[in-house]
């Protein structure tokens, strides 16, 4: 964009909303280009907007419409997929500012929060009156209500709640026409019939519909105690044989998760753990009366050790935590970073991480498919994910200044995503479509013979953003 027109809509945004909310100064907008994985924007946007409520997100939509400016809505950007990223120029809006909880309704079952609050935050509060919302993506201590929304974010305890789409009743939205229009769609009651669902639209959306100013989302009641046992398995077939035992017990796990051998070879060599960590892992966590709990524990202890090479078990979270029980699991992600700077003996790689869904009785298959393809592609890959709702994150570290490695890794994306369907599952669980899984999205449509949906969802963005401003370049 030329410099004057820079400045101009600068200027314009700063009249409108005043100086203290818009800011051109590189420095800060550089901070504000760029995904963990390491998708960032070749070219800086031109500014960076902090709106304070829902007037000021209205100023920003209607201004775009009218100068024709790409906006692009953000919380903390830990997106994975490229979704929060600033491809085209324009002006990021940062829902930094919009921290408010508005109301907790405990006979309701609600909460009212503004986009840019802290799903922990949230949490803390919520804890006061013993109530948790229970959709945790492993990001929650940063992770804002926006873009777990907007993302369609699933965690730990997916297996048991599901995701975001599963606990969003209603949302203040704003369009990007010429009013900048704002309306509150869906209910503070969880029936709610409104017509078509608008609010299960934006869910998973990634900002390219609307501007998410404020939600309303039910909330469920903290456990009384959750039972936890980590148990390592030798092969994966008697993990998934333990997992299928699990279940058939009538035990319905608040988390449920896995690690292969690698994976748990790597988080060990990172946080040196306090148990035996050898063999693929499998962490299990029940929430029970404290009645119960001896109960649930010597029944999930019995069924985990069965095959296992080693079991260990916590009567309480507070127990597993002292243990260092979950410290693997959380580990996942960071030791990859390590685990990729070993293999590749240099300190800038790039860990790329994946995030389909098989159905949980094809876990096994994929993993074994996924182990192949990395082979044949020269990978050292390793798998983890939530095993209770079929959801695997493997991944890879690449060289990023190695064209040729680069190559092969987004063949290696490719694959695995072909794996998904293959198995009749999806490319993308939790982590969002953005720009890094469109041709996978298509491949998945063409393969239930839905073509046509892709084309249902461009006119549909049409409907909402005619101009083509809103996050421009993501999911269609
Ligand atoms: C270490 C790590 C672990 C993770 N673990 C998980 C996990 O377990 N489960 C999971 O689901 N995800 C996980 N993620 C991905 C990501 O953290 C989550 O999806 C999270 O919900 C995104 O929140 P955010 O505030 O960072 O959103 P952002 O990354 O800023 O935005 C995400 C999307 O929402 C849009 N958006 C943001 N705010 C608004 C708004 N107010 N209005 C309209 N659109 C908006 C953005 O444009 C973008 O498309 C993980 C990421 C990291 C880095």
């Amino acid at each position: 964009m030329s410099k004057s027109r820079h400045s101009r809509i600068v200027e314009i945004l700063r009249e409108r909303l005043g100086r203290d909310k818009v800011f051109d100064n590189p420095d800060v907008v550089s901070l504000y280009i760029r995904e963990p994985e390491g998708i960032s924007a070749d070219e800086m946007p031109d500014a960076v907007a902090f709106p304070e409520s829902v007037d000021d997100v209205s100023i920003i939509a209607s201004t775009a419409y009218k100068y024709q400016i790409p906006i692009y809505p953000q919380g903390s950007t830990t997106s994975l997929s490229g979704s929060a990223v600033p491809f085209e120029g324009g002006v990021v809006i940062s829902s930094s500012r919009l921290r408010k909880i508005r109301e907790v309704s405990i006979v309701d079952s609600y909460v009212w929060a503004e986009a840019g609050v802290r799903i922990d935050d949230l949490n803390v509060e919520l804890a006061k009156y013993g109530y948790m919302f229970p959709v945790d993506p492993a990001s929650s201590s940063v992770a804002t209500i926006g873009g777990a929304v907007n993302s369609g974010a699933g965690g730990m305890r997916g297996a048991k709640y599901g995701t975001m789409r599963d606990w969003v009743l209603g949302l203040t939205i704003t369009l990007p026409d010429e009013e900048g229009t704002t309306m509150f769609i869906g209910c503070k009651t969880t029936k709610c019939r409104q017509g078509y669902d608008l609010v299960r639209l934006i869910v998973g959306s990634e900002g390219t519909l609307a501007l998410v100013s404020d939600a309303v989302l039910r909330i469920t009641t903290l456990p009384e105690n959750v039972v936890v046992a980590v148990a390592f398995y030798d092969k994966l077939s008697d993990l998934m044989e333990t997992v299928i035992e699990i279940k058939s017990s009538r035990i319905n796990p608040y988390i449920m998760e896995f690690m292969d051998s690698k994976a748990v070879a790597a988080a060990a060599g990172y946080i040196k753990p306090s148990i035996r960590a050898e063999g693929n892992m499998l962490l299990v966590g029940v929430d029970v009366n404290y009645e119960a709990t001896e109960r649930m524990l010597s029944t999930l202890r019995d069924i985990m050790a069965k095959r296992a090479l080693s079991t260990y078990t916590a009567q309480s979270f507070e127990e597993a935590e002292r243990k260092r029980l979950l410290d693997l699991r959380r580990s996942l992600f960071p030791s990859q970073v390590l685990n990729a700077r070993r293999n590749l003996g240099k300190d800038n790689v790039l860990v790329i991480i994946e995030d389909i869904a098989v159905p949980p009785s094809k876990l096994v298959d994929a993993v074994e498919m996924i182990k192949n393809v990395s082979d044949d592609l020269g990978f050292d890959v390793v798998v983890g994910g939530h095993v209770g709702d079929g959801n695997l994150h493997p991944s890879i570290g690449i060289d990023p200044e190695d064209p040729a490695m680069t190559k092969r890794a987004h063949e290696w994306f490719l694959e695995v995503m072909k794996i998904a369907v293959k198995l009749g599952g999806t490319v993308s669980s939790e982590h969002g479509i953005g720009t890094l899984k469109k041709e996978g999205l298509r491949m998945e449509l063409e393969a239930h013979g839905a073509a046509k949906a892709l084309e249902i969802m461009r006119s549909i963005k049409r409907i909402f953003d005619p101009k083509g401003i809103l996050n421009p370049g993501k999911v269609v």
